[in-house]
């Protein structure tokens, strides 16, 4: 076989900029470093994978495969399974956000949710304002749509109100996105009144509002708070992300999108171009342990577990981390974000670490803004209570 050289073959044309722009995201190199078995992982934002339904969920594809494996193997619908997204408004018609089937757009978990929504509102040079810090593979998604980020200043209790509306009136962003429960990377919550005052900035000054809501329903402490697509004025002009991924089980890939329908019929014509729909087996599969199974008592389940891992890590942190050192309590979710005393170095703490066979996060990556290199992001779900306590010592040895 000739090869091109000796054919004389001209270079192929360039890749797009994005994608180099852009870039990989760090945490998953980290993840590919951790991911030995000895290693106890707070790093990775993994669901605890012993917690799987795994007999209702084989159950569940076994009967849709049985009883219809015609129509179950078939192309659908972009807009997805009629009977999932009847159950998905219903759940969330139950927990107060009164939404019909046909609100709702099935996606390839929230992630594409996100993808759609860049396609569908953003032009190369739109500003989009998110909270700093934010959900790293938002920041790639934004990128890519070669959207200009703007972070929003953030306290204890997630995005500052006034800091928003500044902003937005010198901005003109198209999008704020944010996380407002048990934000991915800081755990942190947001509080009704400011989540109202972000509805009545949206609604004034003329925004949209992506509210990307994977960890509502893991809430094991305190009281679950309204969300911003049910506050006054901003119904119209927010689109709620959810998925199963944190519920069921992330391998499904399925999540789903409930926004206005102009911008939704956008999101669907954005996804006819991406995957025309997204998997009818895995689809019926999931409508159908909706159907038979008892998500709540498995939810259930899922919560008491990861209220004790996380207050096994609120116990080991004191002696893990350097004195001076500070942390949060998310009241559910999957994340704790601490703070090393000034002067650390989460990233290169974190090389020392895994020689120890111990990884998290460092926080630098999640800034829009200037990053913070004392943060760092902990994962409390992977590890049963007496790994994460293994783990908290071998982090005490690597400060050490
Ligand atoms: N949004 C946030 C804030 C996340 O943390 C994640 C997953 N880590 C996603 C979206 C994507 O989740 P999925 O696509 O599995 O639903």
């Amino acid at each position: 076989m000739t090869t091109p050289a000796e054919v004389g073959a001209a270079a192929v044309p360039a890749l797009a900029a994005r994608t180099a722009d852009v870039g990989g995201s760090p945490v998953r190199d980290i993840l590919a470093l951790t991911a030995r078995p000895e290693v106890i992982s707070f790093a990775g934002g993994l669901p605890a994978p012993e917690l799987f339904d795994t007999d209702g969920i084989r159950a569940a594809y076994d009967a849709v495969l049985r009883e219809s494996p015609r129509q179950v193997l078939q192309y659908s619908t972009t807009e997805g399974d009629p009977s999932l997204r009847a159950a998905v408004a219903a759940r969330l018609t139950m927990r107060g956000l009164p939404t019909d089937g046909d609100d709702l757009l099935i996606t390839g978990g929230s992630q594409q949710g996100l993808s759609l929504l860049a396609s569908a509102l953003l032009e190369p040079g739109d500003s989009v304002l998110v909270e700093d810090p934010t959900y790293l593979a938002a920041l790639q998604c934004f990128g890519l749509a070669g959207a200009r980020i703007i972070p929003v200043p953030t306290d204890a209790d997630g995005i500052l109100p006034e800091a928003l509306d500044a902003l937005v009136a010198t901005e003109r962003p198209k999008l704020l996105y944010l996380v407002p429960n048990f934000q991915n990377p800081t755990g942190r919550t947001l509080p009704l009144e400011r989540r109202q005052a972000v509805a009545e900035v949206a609604a004034r000054r003329g925004l949209w509002i992506v509210e990307d809501d994977p960890y509502g329903e893991l809430r094991f402490s305190g009281q679950p708070v309204q969300w911003i697509a049910g506050c006054a004025g901003a119904e119209d002009r927010t689109v709620l992300l959810s998925s199963f991924s944190k519920v069921m089980a992330p391998g499904l890939r399925l999540g789903w999108l409930r926004g206005p329908a102009e911008l939704r019929r956008a999101c669907v014509i954005a996804k006819q171009a991406a995957d025309l729909h997204t998997s009818t087996v895995d689809q019926a599969a999931a409508a159908r342990y909706l159907a038979d199974c008892d998500l709540d008592a498995h939810l259930t389940t899922v919560r008491n577990a990861y209220r004790q891992r996380r207050d096994a890590l609120l116990t080991g942190l004191p002696n893990a981390l350097p004195p001076g050192s500070t942390w949060n309590h998310p009241e559910g979710g999957m994340f704790l974000w601490a703070h090393l005393p000034t002067g650390h170095n989460a990233t290169a703490l974190l090389h020392r670490a895994i020689t120890h066979n111990v990884a998290f996060v460092p926080g630098a990556p999640f800034f829009a803004g200037e990053a913070d290199p004392t943060t760092m992001r902990l994962s409390f779900t992977t590890h049963t209570p007496s790994e994460i306590a293994e783990g908290l010592t071998r982090l005490a040895k690597a400060f050490n």
